[in-house]
This record gives C-alpha cells, structure tokens and sequence, in this order.
C-alpha cells in the first residue's frame, strides 16, 4: 500500500513539472487509484445510501443530499444546496479547473419509485448482499450513478488531479415523475450552477448476455413524450335503443384506428448508428433486420419492423414516434349511452417530429368528424426538447475508450424511448450522454429490473461502473501538457 502511494505522488509531480521520460506513458492516464480499496468505500457508500427511503413521493431526498453533503465537505469538497422545497433538495458539488474547456457534468437522481414491501424477499431498503448482487430500491435505478459520482470526485481530489475543465456533481431530486423541483427548477432557476459541454447521466448500459459482455449502450438522444386525447362526442339516450352516433363506439373505433396505425419509420443520426453497429456485432439472421431497417422505406424494413413490434417493440419504437393508449373512460351506468368519451394516448415522439403535423396526419387516420385528438399539457409528461448529442465529439470519443478498456467491448450509441432528465440538461446546449453498469440481459424479464420488486445489481459490475465512470471524467477533463 505505501509503495503504490509513494509511485501516485511521484506520477503526480512528474505530470506537474511536464517532466519527459518513460514514466511519461504512464502519467498519460494520470495518476493510478487504488481501484481495491475504492471498492471497499465504494460499497460502504453505496449500502449507506440505499438505506434512505427516498421513495417518491414523497421523496425526502435531502436524506441523500445530507449525506452526500457530509462526505464531500470532510475531504473539503466545497456544496451547494438547491431547493425549491426543502425535503427537497438538490446538490452540486464542483471541482475547479483551469478554466482551458467548458465544465462537464456529471448526474445521478437522488429519489426511488415506491416499493410494496410485502412483495420483497429482501426487504427493499435493507442493502442485503446475496450470491455476489445487492439488492435494494434504487440499486439501479439510480443509486449507481449517486455513488459513481461521488466516488469520482473524492478520487480526483484525493489524487489532486490537476484539470483543465470543472468537474460538477449534480444529485437532483424528483426524477421519477416530479422533475419541478429537481431538474426543472435547476435549469430554469439555477442553470449556471450546472452549465457545461458535456454531461454523463443515466439510461445507458452495458449488456450481458450468458454472463459475457455483448457491447455497451450510449443514450445520445430520447424520444419526447406527450400526451394526446381523443375525445368523442355524440347523442346520449337510452341503451335500450341504440344511436348511431353513441361516443363510445365511435372512441373505440378511433382507439383501435390509432393503436393499429403504423407510423411511417424514420431514422436520425443516432438510430443509423444504433443498428449499423447492431448489425456488424449480430449473427447474420439477425444482422439482416437492422440492415433492413436502415432503409425505412423498402418492403425488406417492413418486415423486419413487423418482426421486432412483436418480438423487440424497442426497436420498433425507435423507428417512429409511437402511439400506446394507456386510458378510456366513458360513461356511468349500464343503461345509459353517455354523450362522451375520451382516452389517453401516451405518444413518444422522435426528437425532430413536427407536434402539428403528426397531430393532423393521426386526425386523417381516425378520419371520424365525432372524434377531436388534441395534445393536453401534464407537468409531469412533458419535456423539453433537446439537439441529441454528437457521436464525433470528445467525449463520446471517451466512453468509447473507457468502455473498451473497462468491459473490452464496443460502444453503440441509441435513442431512449423513455424521458430522462437529460432532456432539459440538453434543452440548455449541453451533450449529454447515458451510461449505466452492466446488467445481465436476462435479469430483467425475469422481475430483477429497474423499478421491480427484487430491483438487484451485480456487485462486481457496480465497482466496474465506478471506475468505467471515473475513466471517462477523468479523460475528459485532466489537464493536459498542451
Ligand atoms: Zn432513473
């Protein structure tokens, strides 16, 4: 142990002075942390934190923030606190650069979604460690990034890392639905505490399948969700004699016009990218269908579009803005024909959808004078919209190089279908990028998923994420000798 700290500090000097030399291929990646015992802190860290019930709502994430708040400030990492609501907070913690590039940001979410209990072998804030997982509310969703963050900090300034940017540490409340008082009221109350180039935050991943490694995931962009109504309209009466016009006939109709409907495909930089690499890391059966989809408008892409809406919807959603009605009502007794009826659509739109058009195009389909489709603004539905992130830049140029040196496997960037709070970051002009551990594909349909009842984490893939992360800030943002 002492030795390796008399080699960091000499690295460290050598790196100061700009001193050539053989040790100056190491001092390249700078100095080296002791990976084992960061580990060792880092599950401390991560345990302590799964151990808050910030479950949201209510959300009382300034249990996080207080937390977080006391192990930075003890190796004199200067906080800020943010708050609209003060059981409520959000953190920001900086690490002063030069001043040569913009600053990077760094994210994790500080709430949990709430958890039944009684549906929980392990109770879910108990941070059990079983058969090499750790399971608990938030042990994916989104905890790691809470504690790779942390941990990425504490090593930069215990290293004295010298940097030519600003290293900030954001933990935001209220992700999971109520992003008013977290990210919203960061970027629009707050917006120069966390001005930066770059950001790194949830959503991406790494996959597993059969225990190896098969590429990790980059979200450079996300899908806009917003939410449409149809609402009929029509004679009420009595049910014993039909009407022609009864909404809830007509609403149906339009429900299943729309749920059928499908949407022209469309591709953009980042899904071209998705399933070109998807194609070259597939076996050819496979490799043929994202080939196909890479000219939407051939038979060969409606096929193969077919195949995954029933067997990888994911894909299939990312090839369109996609419609799922998700809510009908109409109506309150048996014998009654209401005069109205409505249903909710949960649209997800690709980034450069054009809202009026779609909408107009959607009315053609139902094509039912009867039945109004409009958009309805729901606080917590609604996003803004953000340029997705570059894939020639530095820092995607990064993740690339860490992903390959952490998990030797290729990096393939992709469209969440999902909202994140990288939307408003990216509505400011920052390139943000997702990134998350390694999961076994296979774990999810079988219930150990984010938000599930047995919400579980490889505890050797947590460790890898911390350092997969601290590799890229650390790339990203160690002065440089030129
Ligand atoms: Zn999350």
């Amino acid at each position: 142990m002492r030795k390796r700290v008399r080699v960091v500090a000499v690295l460290t000097a050598v790196a100061a002075l700009g001193i050539g030399g053989p040790l100056r291929i190491h001092a390249q990646n700078g100095p080296a942390p002791d990976w084992p015992r960061l580990n060792d802190e880092t599950l401390r860290h991560f345990q302590a934190l799964l151990r808050l019930d910030t479950q949201n709502p209510p959300g009382n994430e300034h249990l996080v923030t207080d937390f977080v708040k006391s192990v930075l400030e003890k190796e004199g990492i200067p906080v800020q606190i943010f708050a609209s609501d003060p059981k409520r907070p959000n953190l920001v913690a900086r690490l002063k650069g030069n001043g040569k590039k913009q600053p990077l940001l760094y994210m994790g979410h500080s709430d949990v979604v709430t958890v039944d209990p009684k549906k929980w072998t392990f109770p879910p804030f108990s941070a059990t460690r079983d058969g090499g997982y750790i399971y608990g509310r938030g042990s994916l969703d989104d905890r790691p990034h809470v504690v790779a963050g942390l941990m990425t900090l504490l090593t930069l300034k215990r290293l004295n890392v010298p940097l030519d940017r600003d290293v900030i540490f954001l933990v935001e409340s209220g992700e999971e639905g109520t992003t008013g008082v977290g990210i919203g009221f960061m970027t629009s109350q707050h917006a120069d505490a966390i001005a930066a180039e770059y950001c790194l935050a949830e959503t991406g991943s790494v996959a597993r399948v059969g225990g190896k490694v098969t590429y990790a995931s980059v979200q450079a962009t996300e899908k806009l969700p917003r939410r449409v109504e149809l609402f009929a309209s029509g004679p009420s009466g009595h049910a014993s004699r039909p009407l022609q016009g009864n909404a809830v006939v007509h609403l149906a109709a339009a429900v299943a016009a729309v749920g059928k409907w499908r949407v022209p495909m469309r591709l953009n930089a980042t899904t071209t990218e998705f399933f070109r690499r998807m194609a070259d890391i597939s076996p050819e059966t496979e490799a043929v269908r994202y080939r196909a989809l890479l000219d939407p408008a051939s038979p060969a892409a409606a096929a193969a579009d077919a195949y995954f809406a029933e067997h990888e919807p994911g894909y299939s959603s990312m090839m369109r803005t996609s419609i799922s009605p998700t809510m009908i009502e109409g109506g309150y007794r048996l014998n009654v024909i209401p005069s109205e009826a409505r249903a909710s659509l949960d649209v997800r739109m690709l980034p450069d959808e054009n809202p009026d058009q779609f909408l107009a195009a959607m009315t053609r389909v139902i094509n039912d004078p009867a039945v109004v489709a409009r958009y309805v603004n729901d606080a917590g539905v609604g996003r803004p919209s953000g340029r997705p992130a570059r894939l020639d830049s530095e820092a995607f140029a990064a993740i690339q190089s860490a992903a390959s040196r952490n998990y030797d496997t290729v990096t393939i960037p992709m469209m969440g279908t999902g909202a994140t709070d990288m939307a408003q970051v990216r509505g400011k002009g920052t390139e943000c990028y997702g990134i998350g551990p390694a999961a076994d594909v296979e774990d999810g349909p079988k219930g150990y998923g984010a938000h599930s009842d047995q919400e579980r984490i490889l505890e050797s893939e947590l460790y890898r994420f911390v350092r997969f992360s601290y590799d890229i800030v650390n790339d990203l943002a160690r002065a440089r000798a030129n």
